[in-house]
């Protein structure tokens, strides 16, 4: 069963990726290193609801 899921720049607040997980391995909100085009470098990017 997986989730569908939106990563939002933790810097600039954008929302540069949409993607899937599995909420068994991730109960709780993920968050991933990922490149931020806005940023133009790799920042922290959380789940958002
Ligand atoms: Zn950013």
């Amino acid at each position: 069963m997986r989730t569908r899921i939106t990563l939002a720049c933790t810097v600039c607040q954008q929302r540069n990726y949409d993607t899937t997980k599995d909420k068994k391995n991730h109960p709780d909100r993920m968050e991933t290193n990922k490149y931020c085009r806005f940023c133009k470098k790799h920042t922290l990017h959380k789940e958002t609801k």
